[in-house]
Order: C-alpha cells, then structure tokens, then sequence
C-alpha cells in the first residue's frame, strides 16, 4: 500500500530486514558499508520537468549502457547526517544548505537544479519508511547521499534530456572509534584537484576521481589524507580531498584559505567560523602558503591545525609531509582548540547544547 509523504509516493519494501538483522547491525558500524531498506527518487525528463517523485525498496538500478553519467561523468552528490538526540527525535543540521549547494552544483555541471522543497521532501519521505535506522548510540548518525546523474541513454555530448536524483542513506558510527586522532597529511605532488573555471566548488564526483591518484600516493607514504595546493602556483593551501583546512597561531587567531572558486565551500567550514566568530576569535580568511605552515609548524608558531566536513565534523592534522620536508603540528597530539571546536559543533547537532542560529530541524521519522 502507498502513501505520499512530501509529493512522494511512498511504496514500502516487501521484504525490509528484520528488527533484530538491523539491530545487530546498528551494533557494529563503520562508514558507507550498510545501506537502509529504502531509497528516494525523482526523475527529470527536458519535456516533464521533475516527476515521479517515489521512495521504493532499496535496490539495483536498471541502467543502459549508454547512460550518459557512464560516459561523461555528470554527476553530483551531497552528504548530510540525521541525528538522533536523547530524547528519541531525529534532526537535520543545516540542510537547507546541502539544497542549495546541490543547485549550485548542479548549474556548474549543467544538471537541472532540484528545489529545496523537493530536495528536503525526499528525506522527509524516506525517514518517514527509514527512521528507525538512525541509530542511537553516541557520535553515531544516519549518514545521508543525495545525488542526481546523467541517465539518458546517448553518447553526444550536450547535457542529458533524463536525469535521475536518488537518495540512499546509511548508518554510521563515531569516525574516530578509539577517540579523536591526528591525521598525517602529504601534500599532492604535480596533482591538483581543481584550476580556475573548473569544477573545484562543485560538490561533482569526477573531482574525486582526480583526487584518488595524489591519495593512493599519500597513503603510500604513510598519511592518512592529501592536501592539494592552487593550479595555479602551487604555492598556497585549499583543502584536502574532502576536508577544508584552518590553521591555529599560537595567538589564537584562526586562518583558513579563502573561497577562491577552486574549493569546496564546506558547510562545516562555514560554522566553525559562526561559533569562532561569536567567542570573538579572530578569524582570517586570506591566501595561507605552504612555506608559511612549513616554517609556522616548525617555529611553533603554528599550534594546531584540523580539517573539517560533514563526515568526519572536525579532525586534527599532527603532521605535513612532502618531498621536502616532514614536520610535527605542536607535541602531534589533539590541540585544545581543535577538540573545543568538535565539541561545540557536536554538542548542537545532538542536541546537547542550545542552538541559537536555528541550524537544527526536527524531522518525523518512523519507528
Ligand atoms: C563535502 C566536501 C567538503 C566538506 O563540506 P561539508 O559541507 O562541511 O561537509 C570539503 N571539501 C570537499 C572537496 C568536499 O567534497
């Protein structure tokens, strides 16, 4: 039997897994592995314009070869997580942000844009089948993936005629499982992920793609991430390949590299620098070079430096790495800065700590 939730038909799994397969697995997280028994979907056709809104059984896709995303890889994708407090409710952090950062995304890489409205109703309607994945144990979230493709089945190259957006979702548990631990990070050698005019501040797969090379290489030399520097220069900091960076004088003052078009415009970056700005930390945001963290880390000038997403909230950086030089952030520990950071953007997603912007919203979500 369907129900519509949002505009969207709601048509239940016919064999959605046991409550007890899914409190075992709710027992033993890790990221991306499990998915719920349900997706969203809506589908967009140049003459129909956004339809067939549905949230169905999680499941295979039927896709024809000639799909267009296959080929030219149109496609882009957003990542939020539903919380669940204390008290049972299930919330939302900012996704008014993830909407509109899907429409940008979307007009950069000539998708059609799907509204807020549609882009909010699609999790509605699948908490609302799916809410008793969002699991309940502590650091712990419903991780949720949004994303639109090139469906059309032709392979000239202009913007498809049929795109699809699907919405699949996973639960997750704490990033960190044994506490917060600092991360090394290799700084990409001749790679960059993203040039001016490109496709940088595009939430866009194939910028992934081109960032998992300069990765492989940084995991070869024992770091755990890859920090890319501009096209350009090569000279001056933009984020990691799914993080964005800020940087700590001993001080106080925060840096962090500005919005050039080249970077991702994270939402966590974004408040980190609302909750530093109202403890009056001074925040700027300028061209930081790498000969500047180089020579700041090693005079201790700089104290701590954290990269910052949805995924991981706040990670602390212990350590750069380069053909050129190896250095240690402070003793290669947490920083207390960093940890305060992560524990003030944690304690209002879980609905610990008062929420003055208005950043949470509450969801109905099946039990
Ligand atoms: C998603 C992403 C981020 C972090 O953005 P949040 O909105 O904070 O999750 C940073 N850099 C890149 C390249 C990303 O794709």
């Amino acid at each position: 039997m369907s129900s519509s939730v949002h505009g969207f038909t709601v048509t239940p799994s016919a064999s959605p897994r046991p409550e007890a397969e899914r409190t075992e697995i709710l027992r033993h997280l890790n990221f991306g592995k499990e998915f719920t028994d349900h997706m969203a979907g809506a589908t967009w056709s140049k003459e129909q314009g956004w339809h067939n809104r549905r949230v169905e059984a999680y499941g295979p896709l039927q896709l024809e070869p000639a799909s267009a995303v296959l080929h030219y890889a149109q496609e882009i994708f957003e990542g939020l997580k539903a919380y669940r407090w204390q008290d049972g409710s299930v919330w939302l952090f900012r996704p008014e942000q993830n909407a509109e950062r899907f429409q940008r995304s979307a007009a950069r890489i000539a998708l059609p844009e799907l509204s807020v409205e549609d882009f909010l109703g699609s999790i509605e309607a699948l908490l609302s089948v799916d809410g008793a994945w969002v699991p309940g144990a502590d650091e712990s979230s419903l991780y949720l993936r949004p994303f639109m493709f090139a469906s059309e089945a032709f392979l000239g190259v202009r913007p498809a005629a049929v795109v699809e957006y699907l919405l699949i979702s996973g639960p997750v548990g704490p990033y960190f499982p044994g506490g917060v631990k600092p991360v090394s990070i290799w700084v990409a050698q001749g790679f960059h992920r993203a040039g001016p005019g490109g496709t940088g501040a595009a939430k866009f797969g194939g910028n992934y793609a081109a960032s998992l090379l300069p990765q492989q290489q940084a995991f070869e030399r024992g770091c755990q991430q890859v920090l890319f520097t501009d096209a350009a220069t090569g000279m001056y900091l933009e984020e990691l390949g799914g993080m964005n960076i800020f940087v700590v004088r001993k001080d106080g003052t925060l840096e962090t590299p500005r919005l050039t078009g080249t970077i991702l415009e994270g939402i966590t970056r974004e408040s980190v620098i609302t909750l530093l700005e109202e403890d009056s930390v001074k925040i700027v945001e300028k061209n930081i070079s790498l000969a500047e963290v180089r020579d700041g880390v090693e005079s201790g000038d700089i104290a701590e430096v954290f990269a910052c997403g949805t995924a991981a909230v706040v990670t602390p950086i212990g350590r750069f790495a380069s053909p050129d030089f190896d250095v240690t952030v402070g003793d290669g520990t947490a920083g207390e800065v960093t940890l305060n950071i992560r524990k003030r953007l944690t304690d209002i997603q879980y609905g610990r700590a008062e929420d003055p912007y208005g950043w949470m919203r509450r969801v109905e979500a099946s039990s």
